[in-house]
């Protein structure tokens, strides 16, 4: 069992908190969340019955911006996990310099046992009880596991009844409603560029390593896509529904005519099925787990054959999976910046959205590029200043950005 995501999370903190010699007061108000709502959200289902599930946000910390984060539709929400995401936002977000804080949501639910309408009305019901606590300026959702561009629509025509229309007060949004160019693909591609510049700093490159992705959703399937682009071998790809392997290299391409036919990953004859329990085990240079959080944990870390592991996923590995890891030299490159190429496309898409200016993708990527890069680049710079691991390097920077904020808006009065 992995440790609990806010038990890691906040020891993660803790110990970088210790590594910038931060004063323990400010250390207390910069780990408790700003604001924590759980409201009842009960909507009718198509049959005419009624069904309440609970939904959460957890807003961390505004000292650098309006909060921002996903919301999250998944059975295993709930507050713990919701705390620890929301924190992490405020990390990544400082991380990537973006004027933001961090938030989170979610709603304890299974997506796939609702009709579309349900899911609809259920989203609705939980807009109507934030409506007065997010906005342009206050807190900004965007998708997360389970929620896509059609929850952001439905969030963004609720929220709209009650303040006007509002486009900045949500991201991730159809494109015909304000959504910006490259966000679909935004976190993926994020990854890609992210697991490029940790392989150039080590002298290789994606077009000469191996790699496994676990999870094949929006993130796993825009990041296998651009990895393969760039001439990178994917030697096993896993999903819900299984994994397949093939040593020469998965054809991404046809594997993505084949999902997008509607049919299994299981069932692509592009390489052997395999048990996904053993995914993250198989040899390869780059392990990137783009699926659920704590599935590197302290039982298997020792069976990691990977040299590198991209965190696409929000926290896949736990603290003591991490020092394992680290004492057999295994580079880890943190969730917080990894994976935040999402949120920084969110960001270029809430910035459109307030000068009412679309950009052409073009503009869209290659700022994408320059954050992720120069995120890379100050990240480095905290560990060399602090002899660290690069997840400690990444939390030094983002803690440091939010707690000068902090201080510089008066904090001691
Ligand atoms: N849910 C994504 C994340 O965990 C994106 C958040 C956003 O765009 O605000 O980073």
């Amino acid at each position: 069992m992995s440790m609990n995501a806010l038990t890691a999370t906040t020891r993660n903190f803790r110990y970088a908190s210790r590594l910038l010699g931060l004063d323990a007061k400010l250390e207390t108000s910069l780990l408790l969340p700003f604001r924590e709502i759980k409201v009842e959200c009960t909507f009718p289902k198509d049959d005419g019955s009624l069904k309440s599930h609970v939904g959460f946000r957890v807003q961390h910390d505004n000292a650098r911006g309006p909060m921002k984060g996903g919301i999250r539709y998944h059975h295993k929400v709930d507050i713990d996990e919701v705390k620890a995401l929301a924190q992490l936002m405020s990390w990544k977000t400082a991380v990537m310099n973006l004027p933001y804080g961090g938030a989170k949501g979610g709603i304890d639910c299974t997506p796939n046992e609702l009709s579309k309408s349900e899911l609809e009305r259920l989203t609705r019901v939980f807009t109507q009880k934030l409506h007065d606590v997010i906005g342009t300026n206050l807190d900004v959702p965007a998708p997360d596991m389970g929620t896509n561009s059609q929850t952001m629509a439905w969030i963004l025509d609720e929220y709209s009844k009650f303040h006007g229309y509002s486009p900045a007060c949500v991201t991730g949004k159809p494109l015909e409603l304000g959504g910006s160019l490259g966000r679909e693909s935004a976190t993926g591609h994020g990854v890609a560029i992210s697991t490029e510049a940790l392989l150039n700093d080590h002298g290789k490159s994606i077009k000469d390593s191996t790699f496994v992705i676990q999870g094949y959703g929006n993130v796993g399937s825009w990041a296998a896509k651009m990895i393969y682009e760039k001439g990178g071998k994917i030697v096993a790809v896993s999903d819900v529904t299984g994994a397949v392997k093939n040593p020469n290299g998965i054809n991404i391409l046809e594997l993505s005519l084949h999902r997008g036919k509607g049919r299994k990953l299981s069932d692509f004859n592009g390489g052997e099925t395999m048990d996904p329990n053993d995914l993250l085990f198989q040899e390869c240079d780059v392990l990137i787990p783009c699926a659920l959080g704590g599935v590197i944990d302290s039982y298997n870390a020792g069976d990691v054959k990977a040299k590198f592991i991209i965190e696409a996923a929000n926290h896949p590995t736990d603290p003591e999976a991490d020092e394992i890891l680290y004492k057999r030299g295994v580079v880890i490159l943190p969730d917080i910046y990894a994976n935040a190429g999402g949120v920084t496309v969110s960001y270029f898409e809430w910035v459109q959205n307030i000068q009412g200016f679309m950009w052409e993708e073009e503009a869209v990527n290659r700022n994408l590029h320059k954050y992720m890069k120069q995120a890379f680049n100050d990240i480095k710079a905290m560990c060399h200043t602090h002899n660290c691991s690069l997840r400690m390097g990444a939390f030094a920077l983002g803690l440091e950005r939010v707690a000068r904020a902090t201080v510089l808006r008066g904090w001691e009065c």
